[in-house]
């Protein structure tokens, strides 16, 4: 199996059934070799800087129902919370003082935040910093609103896939709920000019390893600049909370073979790798991944954006702790550059 992450790393590319060996391996020495290859093709396009974004998490209404999603809108037992603009500008304060120069707006698909609030604040948070990259996640929206959010000053659009199968797509979501629509806003985003990242979680209910290769295949086609990726971790009061919770080590092989397919990708060791292994932030690391999102959020709204149980959010994910993420990952030899990060390819 060595040779083919030799020609994976080589030609970013692979036969369906090599990566379907590379997917489900359990044989520790290629997992080793896996994220000798990936830590090799990272450093060869970001050195030893690991970029971190801080992240906002606005709203947690949402008006769609996701399955697997705890702010999903027929979860009555959610406490729903919106940041006013003023509460924005101040995480962006705070996190500008700790040497972030990305704000990522997150939110569930709020109606409350109309085009027009939006772009008040996108704008808002352009003029007072304008040398920080403003990175959206706030899911599907037509292709003139992607445009004004440009306009405004957006540069980055987070909108994972959640699956390159439509019918697999009607499993995790309602039917209310279109694969094609999700699709069309990618390529839409792509088309307006954003840095793009799609993505996926690993182990979700009824996921096969077929499956994870369509995504791959899916992200070979897109070509985005960022991919999300993490485990599934179930949520108590979803369809979902019977079931499983994805595997960390699957999760691992993922990010360092989309490292090895798109050598300049943005990979971030995500908040759901760290929650269901405290070493998350260092082996996703160690697989590929660049970057890590500590969260920006007021403290007293954090545990109410719970997308799935004990979602983690203190440590090294809080933003205001930062030095002791710096620490963590000064003593393993990474540093982490008070600069925007952007996408190194072409
Ligand atoms: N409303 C935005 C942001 C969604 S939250 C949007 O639609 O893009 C960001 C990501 O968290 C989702 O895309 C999903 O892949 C992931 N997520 C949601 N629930 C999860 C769960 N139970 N376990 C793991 N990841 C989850």
């Amino acid at each position: 199996m060595r040779n083919i992450i030799q020609k994976l790393m080589r030609t970013q590319d692979a036969s369906d059934q090599e990566l379907l060996q590379l997917i489900q391996t359990e044989n520790r020495e290629i997992e080793q070799y896996l994220s000798v290859c990936a830590t090799q093709v990272r450093e060869r396009s970001y050195g030893n800087h690991i970029y971190i974004r801080g992240l906002i998490e606005f709203t947690n209404y949402c008006k769609n129902d996701c399955l697997y999603c705890g702010i999903r809108r027929s979860n009555a037992h959610a406490y729903r919370y919106r940041l006013t603009k003023e509460e924005i500008l101040s995480c962006c304060h705070m996190g500008y003082a700790a040497g972030f120069r990305t704000f990522v707006l997150q939110g569930g698909e709020d109606p409350w935040f109309t085009e027009a609030r939006m772009v008040d604040i996108i704008s808002a948070i352009h003029k007072k910093y304008p040398d920080c990259a403003i990175t959206l996640s706030i899911g599907e929206k037509s292709k003139s609103e992607y445009q004004s959010y440009f306009d405004a000053g957006a540069n980055r659009y987070l909108l994972r896939h959640e699956t390159a199968n439509e019918s697999y797509y009607g499993i995790l979501h309602p039917r209310d709920m279109q694969w094609k629509v999700r699709m069309q806003c990618l390529q839409d985003l792509k088309e307006i000019g954003y840095q793009v990242g799609c993505g996926m979680m690993v182990g979700s209910p009824k996921q096969t390893p077929e499956l994870l290769l369509e995504d791959l295949r899916y992200i070979q086609s897109l070509q985005p600049h960022m991919v999300g990726i993490g485990p599934f971790l179930p949520h108590h009061d979803t369809p979902f909370r019977m079931e499983h919770t994805g595997s960390a080590k699957q999760t691992l092989r993922l990010l360092s073979i989309v490292r090895l397919m798109l050598p300049h990708v943005l990979l971030p060791a995500t908040t759901a790798l760290k929650t269901k292994r405290s070493d998350g932030h260092i082996k996703g690391i160690a697989f590929g991944a660049n970057v890590i999102m500590p969260n920006l959020s007021p403290q007293e709204v954090r545990k109410k954006y719970m997308i799935y149980d004990n979602k983690a959010i203190s440590g090294e994910e809080a933003g205001e702790q930062i030095l002791m993420l710096k620490h963590t990952l000064q003593a393993h030899g990474y540093d982490v550059p008070c600069h925007r990060g952007d996408w190194k390819g072409d």
